[in-house]
């Protein structure tokens, strides 16, 4: 299983990672501090591909 990370503080997310919908996507995150930064700034956490 691939580890994912989390955008705001690069740390490794395990099993129980936050959802976050932002702009129609939804971004991965650790912990709900991490979830509020991506709501907060969407564009500086969310590269897209
Ligand atoms: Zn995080």
């Amino acid at each position: 299983m691939a580890a994912k990370k989390c955008p705001v503080c690069q740390w490794e997310i395990k099993e129980d990672g936050k959802q976050v919908k932002v702009d129609g996507k939804v971004v991965l995150v650790c912990c709900d501090e991490c979830a509020a930064k991506v709501k907060a700034q969407p564009a500086k956490y969310i590269n897209p591909r």
